[in-house]
């Protein structure tokens, strides 16, 4: 029975930090189901992997939409569908400003995610997307948009892709430019999706932290849209936060093959339209690939394990989530949707946590998981306090703190201070249910 005690005193534990911080996504490509299915993501629903209601449940209050464009909009026709996303993300603003609003810098987030409703952060997905012009930039900025990945999976005028063949060597003098701009500004770097030479020629022009916003670790599943154990320990370096991409392909090498091939079939598309008749191609190929996920042979597990590696290569500050929700095809057992992070999770404790006729086996639902996802909680206001660190792009870790155990601590070899303060009194990792929590960087004021 005492195990049973001290397993409801972690489970209300886990409830007590799961409520007190602010959780973060840095990746979520929901806003495609907004503009091309014209879904209600104010109601919960069964076709997405993400809505208002299930983000709240799940503690993610503070999500990256990312307003992605498709690389075959180019030059002017980018801007348009650039617009046409945010416009939508304005509609949803003023549709439910009861349940979300958007969060341009640390306070606001950290005030709207307070009154209980989503601080959404925006992003844009591709600097193609800028048609090549400081100017736009500086006007998404000005629309509220934080964030922008250099490149999709094509390279663009100024920047090399991890999924296209090399044509600039890595970053143009005027794609440096744009890095400068965005440090200037106030808008995150995103390096997910660049190519190994670009990444590490925005590393060598940064004067602020990056993020991977929806990457995971090549050395596990061999994809270019991963990270190289050298690119992470690099991102620590520069203080900046590699978010471990959810989607089955990028978590566990049985499934690289299906993803690699379907990066190389999107990347491929050309279609020779504008206007309506593209926008009409876009909405059918998002609906079509987005609808039916994959069979996987990802799990949880998988997700964990990756977490693991850049804790272990770069440090615990600079892992975080960008699950990809909503823009992958395929999703592992445990993590089909943002709800398998939610409070009511917690009650689907490991059978050996489970003491006859006790709540925890009523409700549980037999998984046998050895693990899940490393918990790591905020410690309050410390952490928030970092969110606003000016200028420019402040860093916002959640202040981290794992309610794991011993054999973790062992697992990961920690840092020192890590593993001596925070670990040593836990118990058995298996037995911990866990939330992630991730670091979140916003650029203030
Ligand atoms: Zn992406």
């Amino acid at each position: 029975m005492a195990s049973l005690a001290s397993a409801q005193d972690e489970l209300a534990r886990a409830r007590r930090i799961h409520a007190s911080v602010i959780g973060v996504d840095s990746h979520l490509d929901t806003m495609q189901w907004v503009l091309n299915a014209g879904v209600d993501i104010s109601r919960r629903l069964s076709t997405t992997h993400v809505d208002l209601p299930r983000l709240r449940e799940a503690g993610v209050r503070a999500p990256f939409f990312a307003l992605w464009v498709p690389t075959y909009y180019k030059g002017s026709e980018a801007v348009r569908r650039t617009l046409q996303l945010r416009d939508a993300v304005e509609k949803l603003l003023e549709a439910h400003p009861d349940q979300v609003a958007l969060a341009t810098n640390a306070s606001e987030a950290r005030r709207i995610a307070g009154s209980g409703k989503i601080a959404l952060i925006l992003t844009i997905e591709g600097g193609h997307q800028i048609a090549d012009d400081l100017a736009v930039l500086r006007m998404y900025h000005r629309l509220g948009i934080r964030s922008m990945t250099l490149t999709h999976f094509r390279n663009n005028n100024w920047a090399d892709s991890s999924t296209d063949q090399p044509r600039h060597g890595g970053l143009t003098a005027f794609g440096r430019q744009v890095v400068r701009e965005m440090n200037r500004i106030g808008m995150i770097v995103d390096i997910s999706h660049v190519s190994d030479k670009t990444f590490f020629d925005t590393l060598a022009v940064a004067t602020r932290p990056v993020i991977a916003s929806h990457s995971s670790c090549r050395a596990l599943s061999d994809v270019p849209r991963n990270m190289t154990d050298e690119m992470i320990r690099a991102v620590g370096k520069n203080g900046g936060v590699v978010g471990i991409n959810f989607g089955a392909g990028f978590l566990n090498a049985k499934d690289a093959a299906g993803l690699r091939s379907s990066i190389a079939g999107k990347a491929a598309l050309e279609p020779q339209m504008t206007g309506e008749a593209l926008d009409r191609f876009a909405a059918d190929e998002y609906v079509r690939g987005y609808s039916v996920m994959k069979k996987a042979a990802a799990t949880l597990e998988d997700a964990v394990t990756h977490i693991e590696r850049v804790v272990k290569l770069a440090g615990i500050d600079h892992v975080g989530i960008g699950s990809d929700w909503d823009g992958i095809s395929s999703v592992p057992a445990g993590l089909e949707d943002v709800s398998r992070t939610s409070r009511g999770r917690l009650e689907d404790a490991p059978p050996h946590r489970r003491a006859p006729g006790s709540r925890l086996q009523r409700a549980g639902r037999g998984e046998d998981s050895r693990r899940q996802l490393p918990v790591r909680a905020a410690t309050g206001d410390r952490a928030l306090t970092a969110w606003d660190r000016p200028p420019g792009l402040s860093l916002a870790f959640l202040h981290l703190q794992w309610i794991g155990a011993t054999d973790v601590a062992q697992a990961l070899s920690l840092p020192r201070r890590d593993s001596s303060r925070r670990l040593r009194s836990a118990g058995c990792f298996r037995c911990k249910w866990q939330f992630a929590r991730l670091p979140v960087r916003l650029p203030c004021g």
